[in-house]
Order: structure tokens, then sequence, then C-alpha cells
């Protein structure tokens, strides 16, 4: 037998025993040693057997109980009862094939925990270092112009006013990037409460063009629904939030546009949800920065992101807001075509 279980090992010994003393017995029997019936040779060695087999039960319940007992609590983080005792050996089952098992389940747990950990470890170091990387740009810019108006360019007629812009306009970028930070911080946190109602995406998305009309009028884009997407699409999801998710989408397709461009969005009746899609046609985006424009702080061209005051954070948003819907956002994008971000929200 390959694998005894310890009762097994326990009437195996006893046998052996028990055995073994009925053949001494025998033998003494015969060489008329013994004075005594042959009937009593068979009852002592059932009573032997009995008496051998209670005593290496016992044994073994207690040292495997107590070797098994160090293993659990070295794996278990929870403290075994004391009054537990042997209860908990089942002696009739493979207990070591069983403690073999659930070690080997343990470490496979261990070591799916610190992969986690080490990833997490390395997102924490990682999104330190953007977030150092992106405050100190306009906190360099702001006391280069403060440090040339302090040296005497404040008299200077040509330089004060602009400069002093220039430094505004950077304080401002601090302040997007604390407002995009504050935001991803909270979702991440799971602390992002979601207030779901029914609406029209239709107004919504209305009220959001109206409000960029004049940032793309600057650009020169014109902002417009598909064909099609006249009648109301109302959806059940997080008005607030959605709106972010728009603006988002919509501000880049006018700060990724070109001149004369046109951004359109449009929705598509699913069955069970909306399709909502935002295209343009703008610059694109290359084949292998695709997949990772929602990461946070990916740029495909950082000093025009910069420039137009983006964070590298909007898509990240945009994702988590989806995501907490439990709907998918994805993108199509060709360079110097154009791009169609497009995400599902559920119908009413
Ligand atoms: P940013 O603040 O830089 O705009 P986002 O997270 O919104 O950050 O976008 C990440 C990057 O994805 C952008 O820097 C840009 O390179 C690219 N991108 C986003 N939207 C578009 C678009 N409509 N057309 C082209 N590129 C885009």
């Amino acid at each position: 037998m390959k694998n005894p279980t310890p009762y097994q090992l326990a009437v195996y010994a006893s046998l052996f025993i028990a055995g073994a003393v009925a053949l001494v017995l025998s033998i003494l029997y015969v060489f008329h040693f013994l004075q005594i019936s042959f009937f009593w040779i068979p009852m002592v060695s059932l009573l032997v057997f009995l008496v051998s087999f209670q005593s290496v039960k016992r044994v073994l319940e207690t040292y495997i109980y107590r070797k098994i007992k160090l293993i659990y609590k070295s794996i278990h983080r929870s403290k075994m009862k004391s009054d537990d005792k042997n209860t908990n050996v089942d002696l009739r089952t493979d207990i070591i094939d069983e403690v073999e098992r659930e070690v080997a389940e343990w470490a496979n747990d261990r070591s799916d925990e610190i992969e986690r950990l080490k990833s997490l470890e390395a997102y924490r170091r990682d999104f330190l270092g953007n977030i150092s990387h992106e405050l100190k740009t306009p906190i360099f810019n702001i006391q280069g112009y403060l440090e040339t108006l302090l040296e005497g360019g404040i008299d200077d007629e040509e330089i004060n006013i602009p400069y002093l812009e220039k430094a505004s306009k950077n304080v401002d970028r601090l302040h997007s990037i604390v407002q995009d930070l504050e935001s991803i911080a909270r979702m991440e946190s799971g602390k992002l409460q979601m207030d779901f109602q029914v609406f029209d995406l239709k107004v919504l998305t209305t009220e959001v063009l109206d409000e960029m009309e004049f940032k793309a009028q600057k650009r020169g884009i014109a902002l417009q629904f598909k064909e099609g997407a006249s009648k109301p699409y109302r959806v059940l999801a997080d008005r607030e939030n959605i709106r972010i998710v728009l603006v988002n989408l919509i501000s880049n397709s006018i700060k990724y546009g070109k001149r004369g461009g046109l951004t359109q969005v449009g929705f598509y009746d699913m069955d069970t949800f909306i399709l909502v899609e935002v295209a343009d046609n703008g610059l694109g985006i290359p084949e292998d920065a695709v997949p990772r424009v929602f990461e946070r702080f990916y740029r495909v061209d950082k000093s025009r992101s910069r420039d137009q005051g983006g964070t590298g954070l909007g898509l990240a948003i945009v994702k988590h807001i989806i995501e907490s819907h439990k709907q998918t956002v994805n993108v199509r994008s060709t360079v110097n075509v154009g791009s169609t971000f497009g995400f599902t929200l559920k119908r009413e």
C-alpha cells in the first residue's frame, strides 16, 4: 500500500505486535514451557492487538497533531484553540497528503500576494515619480518668471505683464494637476460614490457641447451630433460623472484636433445599453500608443499635451468613471486620420 492512513498504520503495527506475541506463545506452548490451555493464546493475542492498537493510535494522534498544529500555526494566521486537542485529526483520512496540499495552496497564495505587492509598490513608485515630475515643470517656470521680475523685470514694460500672465498660467496648470490628482485619489480609494439616476444623454451632451463651443471655435473646430442622434437617449448613470467623461473626451478632440477639423458625437442603441462615440478627424494616435492612452500620465506628445494644459490624467479618470458604472471604454485611432473614443452606458 502506497500511502497508508495513520489509522491503517496503527492496525498494521498492532497486527505485527499481536502476531509476534502469538508466535512466541505458540512456540512456548509447543515446547511445553506454558502450562495453560491453547484457548488463551488467541485470547491474549487479541488483547495485545487491542491494547497496542489503542496505544499506537494514541501515539500517532499526539505526534501527528503536534506536527500538524505547528504547520497550521505557520500557515494560518488564526490561532488553533488549545482545547481542540485531537478532535481535528481524523486518522481515517490521508491527513499528511491533505496537509501537503494545503501547504502547497498556501505557498501559491503567498507568491501571488508577493507579486501583487511588488506591482503595487512599483506602481506607487512610478506614481510618485510622475507626480513630482509633473509638479516640477510649472513650479520651475513660476520661479523663473518671478525671479526675473524681482531682479528688475517688473519695471520693464515689455515683459512685466506677459511674465505675470505666464506665471498665472502655470499656477492654473498646478491647480488642474492637483484637481485631477484629487479625483484619481478619490476614485482609487473607492470613496467615489456613484449617484445613479435616469437622464437624457442628448440633453447632457448638448450642455457640454455648448460649454466647449468657445474653446472649439478658437481652434477652428466644429462640434456637432452625428446624424441620427436626434431622439432622446435615456440612460441610468451618474450624470455629473458622465459630464466629466464627455468634457474630457470632447476637450481632447479639440486639443488634438486639426484647424478646420470636426468633432462628432454619436449615440447607438445596442438593446440593453447605449454606445456613445466621440469622433474627431485630428492628429490620431500611433498604433503602439493606443493601448496606453488610458494609463495615468501617459501622453503621446508630452509638449503638445502640456501646451494644451493637459495633465495626462484625463483618460485615466474617464476609464475609472466608466468602469465604476461596470461599463467599458475603448478607442480606435489612425495617425493623421483621427480618433474615435467610445463608451457604453446602461439604458433605462
Ligand atoms: P492629456 O491631459 O495629456 O490630454 P489624457 O489622459 O486626456 O491626457 O490623454 C492622454 C494622451 O492621449 C494625450 O496626451 C494624447 O497624446 C492622447 N489623446 C487623447 N485623446 C486624443 C485624441 N482625441 N486625439 C489624439 N490623441 C489623443
